[in-house]
């Protein structure tokens, strides 16, 4: 089936809402357990070991509220709400009452993430769901450690080519004598990372995006996949709440998915030439980690 088959307004394939797609090893993308282990500051929030190894499956249901839910296509977020302990600790990154947080299964950057609140809201499209200021400065404040936790990924994997990290790295390296206690800070991470909803949705369980912005993965196959991250049509939680004639509340209308291919680093435009654009996202990827 191609990309063409599904929604145009829509950011993920058909074979993705299925399950279809082919996702690479959870090892190679995302938030890892060892980076989690090696924050102190985000040691609370360390999840239990694992019950048994898990994917949401087509025939995962459950009782809720005597309604039985079937976690498959659209509803596949709620396997991870429902039991976060189920799965592998590569998939689920952490997760409390109130929270889960995953490993996206089709990263389209570096890192990848989904926030994933635990509550009677998440089934609500995320405009009206975060119309409870409550509930919104809850996902809000929840959403700032993950970036936390993201941008820290990201200085483990990538502060190694990073300009800005070259004398945090030798200090940890032990290349050169530090007095100081606290480590050099290096580069600001946390500039790389976005954090927003997709203005329409493809999964129904409310999911916030925490993403790099390299765009960098295998899985970053269609222009939808580009577009929704790098124009209005990827929403920062803390644009909200939204005025009521704020144009990204109709994505369609405005167009953002049908846009031309712009390179989110330097601005090059690549009008629908995708090919292109991926080519020369690998090149700037480097120069990135190099900053
Ligand atoms: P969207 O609804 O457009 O905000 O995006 C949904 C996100 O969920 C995409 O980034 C998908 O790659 C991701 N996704 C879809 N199915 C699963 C799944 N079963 N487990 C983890 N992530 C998923």
């Amino acid at each position: 089936m191609s990309p063409a088959d599904s929604d145009p307004d829509e950011a993920i394939t058909k074979e993705e809402i299925t399950g279809e797609a082919a996702a690479p090893p959870a090892s190679t993308a995302g938030i890892t357990k060892d980076i989690t282990q090696r924050n102190a500051c985000i040691s609370e929030l360390m999840r239990p070991k694992p019950k048994a190894p898990a994917q949401p499956t087509k025939s995962a249901s459950t009782k809720q509220s005597g309604l039985a839910r079937v976690f498959k296509e659209r509803d596949g977020l709620g396997a991870y709400t429902h039991d976060p302990a189920s799965f592998p600790a590569k998939r689920v990154v952490y997760f409390d009452d109130d929270f889960v947080v995953i490993n996206d299964l089709y990263p389209k950057s570096a890192v990848h993430t989904l926030l994933l609140p635990r509550s009677p809201r998440s089934r609500l499209h995320p405009f009206e769901a975060f119309e409870d200021p409550e509930f919104l400065t809850r996902v809000q404040s929840e959403a700032l450690k993950l970036k936390q936790l993201a941008a820290k990924e990201l200085q483990r994997r990538f502060g190694k080519y990073s300009e800005a990290d070259k004398l945090r790295e030798a200090v940890l390296n032990g290349d050169i004598e530090w007095e100081a206690n606290e480590l050099p800070k290096g580069r600001d991470w946390e500039r790389e990372i976005k954090v927003g909803i997709h203005a329409h949705p493809s999964m129904n369980d409310l999911h916030v995006h925490v993403i790099s912005r390299d765009m960098s993965s295998e899985c970053m196959k269609h222009r939808k996949h580009y577009n929704s991250f790098n124009t209005p049509f990827l929403i920062d939680v803390a644009d909200f709440p939204l005025a009521k004639d704020d144009p990204r509340r109709h994505p369609g209308h405005a167009g953002f998915m049908n846009g031309d291919l712009k390179c989110w680093r330097c601005g090059q435009n690549f009008g629908n030439k995708f090919k292109q654009l991926k080519d020369h996202l690998a090149l700037e990827f480097e120069a990135w980690k190099k900053e």
